[in-house]
């Protein structure tokens, strides 16, 4: 029997990032195993904080010799019935540790749900009325707390019952997030025995006898069905006390997707790329291989039918399988042809997703009531068994970065857990990260190319490059080239749908004096204020700092104020004049705010009821409407001017995804993209589509000035109130960084970060870029470790392995 427990305890510092050995009292002793939650006493005094179990051991076993068993504290409650996490996710946040220097306890809670970490109550519901446990425990109640069954010591026995399926142990947030349950009632008797008693009943009886004849149906209804019929709860109090029925409290799901129809898809006849693709995969899958293949098909080209059916082979073998997508790219449209191919069998994990709609989704899987998980970055830790295949769809997206502590990244840890269950992993996309592709080209993963749209009347659309350099004068089309204009009346005529990007990323909208030239900052950060017409206000992106839209110029006085950038919304209004007759959906931050709103107008853009969808980067994917016809980019290039060596990257793949929303049918696409730099290689070689050529000539790009994939890199962050102080220790740790590494590694810093102050702290940073460092890890945790101290003094140092931002 186990009487020690090694908890992670919920400090995070370098002392107590290991684990701490307990004493298990002995009303625990059968409660406690590895993966649940308890309460320890720690440090000096009274003070309890939350742990997690991750190993047990007896008093006996060899280790133990060394322990001093008189001074070891006991664990002073359990705060589950059941592990919350399970072996393989305690293993993956042994992995987490190790690959993002994030405390232990820091990546054990990452992977709960939220609802797990949130206040709540515990209680436990009595499923069967007839047990015993009824009289000790719950008298006339059928819900007890927690504590009443603690304080009796009783754990152990209410585990034992809970597995009996005597009674439930249930999650209780205070707010509305509550378990959802519905009150059945089930008949006691058998028929015979109802009609023996609705004859001795007396005449004027009439709901007793209505209530026996409904019983000795033998059916089980809700309480709601009896209502309808005239039969009051006081009725069925009484008949419950009479011994003819008793009551059944049956859980159901909050279901996010209930108020959607899904019509029933069968699988597609492949065409012969996508059934080569299909069949390796199998073949891994039935091999135990735990091979990555990157599926490079074109938009349109038929990567989610591959998806589809991989899955439902490995359903029909009785394995799970997991589906991530970026979360913009999870609209209903995803998510759709999921249910329709596989109904209730999948989970949906979002962060759209009400706290109690989520833990709801999480229960399913870990009751194996759900076989497949659809999901944004978390649902890569799904608490799923026995998985047969693992998809990341559009793997590129930076998304799947954590950014912030612990910064892991999705497709590292579906890797892992691929290994873990010996199967494959599919990363999907047109547009493969260049680390992903680079990995293939060195047989590290296995290549899969999908070069054709699938649809067989569809044909990729074509793309012309219209040169913004003639029309920044003419402010007529400033905005919308003249072509652009032209091909949009087109459209209009012909009925037929428009997309329209404006690339917002790297590029906001901000006053400024049309006299002195002064732009708006914000007081707290080094940006400038974000103009918000919505609202009529400035606001600042990075700490939400809001002031009025200034009337006079604050630092000259003159009414010269101009509003500079074009905003979705002036674009819309511009829109509107030039086309009078069009309606027109705006998809930005503003518009999608409230809970719904994006699934909401995109279904209004399916449903034809407008002419034009404009927005920003969140349109690019995912879009598969047959009447697109033209995409129109108004501005390529703000993210093309980054200081950030994935900025060509980042623009190639935007505005292949956006490009790939025009002609998925029988109607031929069109693409405009309007540019200030029409010979650079991200634009060009998005307009003829050729990935292959962008990755080549970009990979050039990064083995001559370093870059990964050519070099691993790892970005150390410094911040402090005082921007001496940041700095300081940004020279110190850099001073260190040298002694303990290879000549062969490169420093970039230390540097003050691009936006050097945010929310009234300053940031300071080093890049280091590296091919081989045996000593990097351990110098690394050395420095998280000593940076613990200095924490007091609000000094804090973060590192991002393979970060995505450099800015
Ligand atoms: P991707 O995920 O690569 O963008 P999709 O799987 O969304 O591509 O497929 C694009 C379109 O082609 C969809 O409308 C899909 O229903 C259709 N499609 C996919 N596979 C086939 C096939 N084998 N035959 C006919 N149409 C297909
Ligand atoms: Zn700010």
């Amino acid at each position: 029997m186990y009487e020690l427990a090694e908890v992670i305890v919920d400090v995070p510092t370098m002392q107590t990032d290991q684990p701490f050995t307990y004493l298990i009292p002995d009303s625990l002793r059968k409660v406690i195993a590895i993966g649940m939650r308890v309460e320890v006493p720690f440090g000096n005094g009274n003070r309890h904080v939350q742990g997690f179990v991750v190993g047990l051991k007896t008093s006996t076993s060899q280790q133990m010799d060394s322990l001093d068993l008189v001074s070891l504290k006991s664990i002073v409650r359990c705060l589950d019935l059941q592990p919350v996490l399970n072996q393989e996710l305690l293993a993956i946040a042994d992995y987490m540790q190790e690959v993002t220097y994030a405390f232990k306890i820091t990546c054990l809670q990452t992977m709960l749900p939220a609802l797990l970490k949130a206040n709540y109550d515990k209680e436990f519901h009595l499923l069967d009325e007839t047990h015993p446990i009824k009289a000790q425990f719950f008298k006339d109640r059928s819900v007890i707390d927690w504590q009443s069954v603690e304080q009796a010591q009783a754990l152990k026995q209410f585990k034992e019952l809970q597995a009996a399926g005597v009674v439930r142990l249930e999650y209780q947030v205070k707010t509305k997030n509550q378990v959802k349950t519905l009150r059945y009632v089930k008949p006691s008797l058998t028929s015979e025995e109802y009609q023996a008693l609705q004859a001795v009943q007396k005449k004027s009886a009439l709901r007793k006898i209505q209530l026996l004849q409904l019983l000795s149906e033998q059916k089980v209804h809700p309480v709601s069905f009896y209502k309808e019929q005239g039969i009051s709860t006081a009725h069925l109090n009484q008949g419950m006390d009479l011994g003819w029925l008793s009551f059944e409290e049956v859980e159901i799901y909050r279901d996010p997707y209930a108020a959607y129809e899904f019509t029933p898809t069968q699988a597609m006849q492949l065409n012969v790329q996508q059934q080569a693709a299909c069949q390796e995969i199998l073949q891994a899958n039935q091999n135990q291989q735990s091979q990555v293949f990157l599926l490079e098909g074109i938009t349109g080209s038929g990567k989610t039918e591959v998806y589809l059916q991989v899955i439902e082979q490995v359903l029909a073998k009785g394995q799970t399988a997991m589906m991530l997508v970026p979360e913009i790219a999870l609209t209903p449209q995803m998510v759709e042809r999921f249910k329709a191919r596989f109904s209730d069998r999948v989970a949906v994990l979002h962060s759209g997703l009400s706290q109690g709609e989520k833990y709801d989704e999480w229960r399913k899987i870990e009751r194996e009531e759900a076989q497949v998980v659809v999901g944004a970055r978390s649902a890569v830790f799904a608490p799923l068994k026995n998985i047969g295949v693992i998809v990341i769809d559009e793997e590129h997206e930076a998304s799947y970065k954590q950014d912030e502590t612990p910064r892991y990244h999705a497709r590292d840890i579906a890797i892992w857990r691929g290994k873990y269950h010996q199967c494959p992993v599919i990363l999907g996309s047109a547009t493969p990260s260049l680390e992903s592709r680079a990995r293939a080209q060195k047989k590290l993963y296995r290549l899969l190319t999908l070069t054709k749209r699938a649809n067989p009347l569809a044909q990729l659309p074509k793309v012309s490059i219209v040169d913004m350099r003639q029309e920044a004068n003419n402010s007529a089309t400033q905005t919308f080239s003249q072509v652009l204009q032209d091909k949009i009346h087109e459209r209009l005529n012909k009925h037929e749908q428009i997309v329209l990007l404006l690339n917002r990323r790297g590029y906001s909208s901000f006053v400024m004096c049309r006299d002195c030239g002064y732009v708006l900052p914000c007081p707290n950060c080094d940006i400038s204020l974000t103009l918000h017409m919505d609202v009529k206000r400035m606001r600042c992106h990075y700490c939400g700092h809001e002031e009025p839209i200034p009337r006079r110029c604050p630092s000259c006085g003159q009414d010269k104020i101009r509003y500079y950038g074009t905003g979705t919304q002036k674009v819309e209004e511009e829109a509107q004049q030039l086309f009078p007759e069009a309606k027109i959906i705006r998809m930005d931050v503003d518009t999608t705010r409230k809970k719904g709103a994006h699934e909401r107008l995109l279904k209004a853009f399916g449903e034809k009821k407008a002419d034009i969808l404009l927005g920003t980067q969140m349109i690019a994917k995912g879009l598969d409407f047959p009447d697109i016809t033209l995409v129109g980019v108004l501005n390529a290039d703000t993210s093309l001017n980054l200081p950030d060596f994935r900025s060509s990257e980042r623009t190639f793949q935007l505005l292949t995804q956006v490009s790939g929303r025009a002609g998925r049918a029988d109607k031929p696409g069109k693409v405009i993209i309007q540019t200030f730099n029409p010979t650079h290689h991200a634009i060009t070689l998005a307009q003829s589509q050729d990935y292959e050529a962008f990755y080549q000539q970009e990979m050039f790009i990064r083995h001559q000035s370093d870059y990964p994939p050519y070099y691993f890199t790892v970005k150390l962050t410094f911040s402090h109130e005082q921007e001496q102080k940041a700095a300081q220790k940004a020279f110190a740790v850099f001073q260190q960084l040298k002694q303990n590494l290879s000549p062969q590694s490169i420093f970039l810093g230390p540097t003050p970060s691009a936006i050097m102050r945010v929310k009234n702290r300053y940031y300071y940073q080093i890049v280091i870029k590296y091919k081989r460092e045996p000593q990097l890890a351990r110098v690394l945790r050395e420095i998280v470790y000593n940076s613990q101290l200095e924490q007091r003094q609000g000094l804090f140092v973060s590192v991002d392995y393979e970060p995505l931002q450099f800015i």
